[in-house]
């Protein structure tokens, strides 16, 4: 197997200026990563490059640590990507399922979620040092799942140690969500991934977005948005504008089955608008980013939207949660990986939603005599 690889994939006139050596961790990265490239990006396999700040030509960063740089794909110019595996997070896969990302400014580096152990957050990290000598001066959190957070202590400064001390950016909702789950998070790294992290060592954010925020990068501002309930209730999106690459975080996802924790009517509303921001490069949670960020999205309502329809009717038809469970399969004609895994799940959880949904009120026999709308209720 070969120690390294260049890693990249751009397109358009921005070509590389410099060399950037990215050392190849595992065989399910690469093959990420020509998906990537599949869907609408140039690879380009001559020698690798170096990036720089955006428009910057300043030196290479040539520090080098101790931890291999994880795998990344420069999908536009200053935007990194790295394509987690289409599984699970479990033990055989490092943890190392969720997109993530990091976008260079012409003052500093923003990385878009940090990975499902503390180790994987040190291997961005290195790829963030390959990558420019320019510090992070932000790590957002799109939300608080623990593929994509449990990377945040390897960006946290160590007293006295020197390095950067990036701000924490999140929902306002994040914190609550994070914290409620903090324990089994913390044992199931220990217990399936043989890493010690208590509780307490959880990176929870400095700053929070209610609804949205510019965060400038120099030369570069990142739009976030907070979302209501749709994946998780405390989903945010990155818009870089510049490079018109929006970073749809797990409100898309892209092969893999998508994955409801939070409102299933909520998701297909979030995607609905979703599909009105002008990206011309969707990043999702999970999957390979893709330049028709629409064909995307319509595949995940088309699963949703039939979800829903088909909990409503089990639930008209009073069948039990098991009854459900047992009786909705699949949409025909669909194929998301991931389906043994994700889709009874998705079938509980709607159920559980949508058992307490108002039904729509019998339509009222017309009156005479009814009382004029004051706006308040019995
Ligand atoms: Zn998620």
């Amino acid at each position: 197997m070969p120690q390294r690889h260049a890693v990249r994939c751009s397109r358009g006139g921005a070509l590389p200026r410099r060399a950037l050596k990215l050392r190849r961790v595992r065989q399910h990265r690469l093959a990420a990563f020509g998906l990537a490239c599949m869907t609408g990006l140039l690879p380009l396999a001559a020698a690798p490059r170096p990036a720089a700040a955006a428009e910057d030509a300043s030196p290479i960063a040539t520090a080098t640590t101790a931890t291999a740089a994880l795998a990344v794909s420069e999908v536009r110019p200053g935007v990194f990507v790295h394509f987690g595996a289409l599984e699970d997070w479990a033990p055989a896969n490092h943890g190392d399922v969720a997109n993530l990302a990091f976008v260079v400014g012409s003052r500093c580096v923003a990385v878009i979620d940090t990975g499902g152990t503390p180790a994987l957050g040190q291997a961005l990290r290195a790829a963030v040092a390959h990558a420019t000598p320019l510090p992070v001066c932000y790590v957002i959190n799109t939300h608080a799942h623990p593929d994509h957070v449990l990377g945040n202590t390897a960006f946290r400064p160590l007293p006295g140690d020197g390095t950067d001390a990036p701000q924490f950016v999140a929902s306002a909702r994040f914190a609550p969500a994070l914290a409620a789950r903090a324990g089994a998070y913390v044992n199931a790294l220990a217990r399936d991934f043989g890493v010690q992290l208590a509780a307490a060592d959880l990176v929870y954010p400095d700053r929070v977005v209610e609804r949205s925020a510019e965060l400038d990068l120099g030369g570069r501002v990142l739009t976030l948005r907070a979302w209501p309930t749709a994946h998780t209730d405390n989903d945010l999106t990155v818009y870089d504008a510049r490079s018109g690459t929006l970073f749809a975080s797990d409100l898309l996802f892209v092969q893999h089955m998508p994955a409801l924790d939070g409102s299933l009517r909520g998701w297909l509303a979030a995607t609905a608008k979703l599909r009105r921001m002008p990206a011309t490069l969707v990043v999702p949670g999970h999957g390979p980013a893709s330049g028709d960020g629409h064909a995307a999205m319509d595949a995940q309502t088309a699963y949703l939207d039939a979800l829903l329809r088909a909990v409503r009717s089990a639930l008209r038809e009073g069948l039990t949660l098991p009854q459900a469970v047992a009786r909705i399969g699949v949409p025909a004609g669909q194929t998301w990986l991931l389906a043994d895994r994700f889709h009874k799940r998705n079938v509980t959880t709607a159920y559980a939603e949508l058992e307490w949904e108002d039904p729509v009120p019998p339509a009222q026999p017309a009156t005479t005599a009814a009382p004029a709308a004051t706006g308040a209720r019995p």
